[in-house]
C-alpha cells in the first residue's frame, strides 16, 4: 500500500531539506507518524568510517523500533516519539557482526540481521562457493571466513538485536520455481532456525528485489509459515496502513558518500521506486492485518 500523501509531501520536502525538516518534524511532533526501514549487506573494515557517521546521524534523528513495537505500531496501538528505524542486514555477513553490531551498540541503536539458514553450518571452505552459486554478493575484499555462525547469531539476539529468516539457500522466489520447492525453503529454514538459536524467526527478508522475485506463491508460504513480516527493497516510509508482508526498506551502502546517505534516508529513493512499488502492491493479494 502507498504512504500516506502526507508521508510523500514529507519526504519530499526532506530531500530539499533535510536537517532542517528533522528539526521541523520534532518541534512539530509529526515524526510518529512513520518508520524508515534501511537495509545494508556487508560492512567491511573499509566502510567503518562512514558507517559510524551514518549511525550517528540516525541515532540523533530516530528511535528504534523493535518487532513487538512495529506490530503495534501497525495496529495503532503505538505512537512514536520521533520517526521510527529499522536497520536491517541482509545475508548473515560475518562483517555484520565484527562492525556493525557493536557500532550500533555503541550509539544505542539495534540492527536486524537476515540470515539465510544454510551459510552459517557450510565450512569456511565452501562459503564463498555458495555465494556465488545462490547470488550473494560477497563485499570486495572479504577474506577467510563470509557468514556469521550460530553461535554469534545466537550472541547479536541474546544482546537485543533482531535475528530474521532469509530463506535457506537465498532462493529468490520467482514465479516459476515451483510451490513446494518455495515452502521447502521456509520449512527447512524453520526448522534449522529452531534448532541452532532455540526460535523460528518472526521477520523475512525477501531475496532479490528484482521484479519477478516477488511471487504469489512467495506470499503464500511466507503467510502460512506464520511470519508477522517481511521486508522488500522498495524504499517508502512504512506508515500504519502498511501491509505487514511488503514493508519497504531503502537500500543503504555502509561505503556510501554522507549526502547520498543523508538524501535516501529522507526519502529520495522513495519517488524512484513509486511505480514499481505499486506494481508489486497490486500484483499481490490485499491482506489481512494481523
Ligand atoms: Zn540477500
Amino acid at each position: 500500500m502507498m504512504a500516506s500523501f502526507t508521508d510523500e509531501i514529507l519526504c519530499a520536502a526532506a530531500t530539499l531539506r533535510v536537517d532542517g525538516l528533522f528539526d521541523l518534524l520534532r518541534r512539530a511532533r509529526l515524526g510518529s507518524s512513520w518508520i524508515r526501514v534501511l537495509a545494508y549487506h556487508g560492512t567491511p573494515d573499509a566502510s567503518i568510517e562512514s558507517l559510524e557517521e551514518q549511525l550517528r546521524y540516525l541515532a540523533e534523528r530516530f528511535q528504534c523500533v523493535d518487532q513487538d513495537a512495529l506490530s503495534m505500531f501497525l495496529n495503532g496501538s503505538l505512537r512514536l516519539e520521533r520517526p521510527g528505524l529499522v536497520i536491517s542486514f541482509d545475508d548473515g555477513l560475518r562483517d555484520n557482526y565484527t562492525n556493525a553490531a557493536p557500532m550500533l551498540e555503541r550509539h544505542g541503536l539495534s540492527g536486524w540481521f537476515f540470515a539465510t539458514s544454510t551459510l552459517p553450518s557450510l565450512p569456511e571452505s565452501e562459503q564463498l562457493a555458495f555465494c556465488g552459486s545462490h547470488e550473494l554478493i560477497v563485499p570486495p575484499g572479504t577474506e577467510g571466513r563470509i557468514a556469521m555462525n550460530w553461535a554469534e547469531l545466537r550472541d547479536l539476539a541474546g544482546r537485543g538485536h533482531t535475528i530474521g529468516c532469509h530463506t535457506a539457500n537465498h532462493r529468490r522466489f520467482r514465479s516459476e520455481i515451483p510451490a513446494e520447492l518455495v515452502e521447502s525453503e521456509i520449512s527447512t529454514s524453520s526448522a534449522v532456525f529452531l534448532e541452532r538459536l532455540g526460535r523460528v524467526p518472526s521477520s523475512f527478508a525477501w531475496v532479490g528485489g528484482e521484479p519477478d522475485t516477488y511471487s504469489v506463491t512467495g506470499l503464500a508460504a511466507i503467510r502460512k509459515a506464520g511470519y508477522r513480516f517481511a521486508f522488500t527493497t522498495r524504499s517508502a516510509p512504512v506508515t500504519h496502513t502498511s501491509n505487514p508482508f511488503l514493508l519497504h526498506r531503502t537500500v543503504l551502502d555502509a561505503s556510501m558518500p554522507f549526502g547520498a546517505f543523508r538524501m535516501k534516508v529522507a526519502g529520495a529513493s522513495d519517488l524512484a521506486h513509486a511505480a514499481s512499488r505499486s506494481a508489486l502492491e497490486r500484483s499481490l493479494p490485499t491482506l489481512v492485518k494481523p
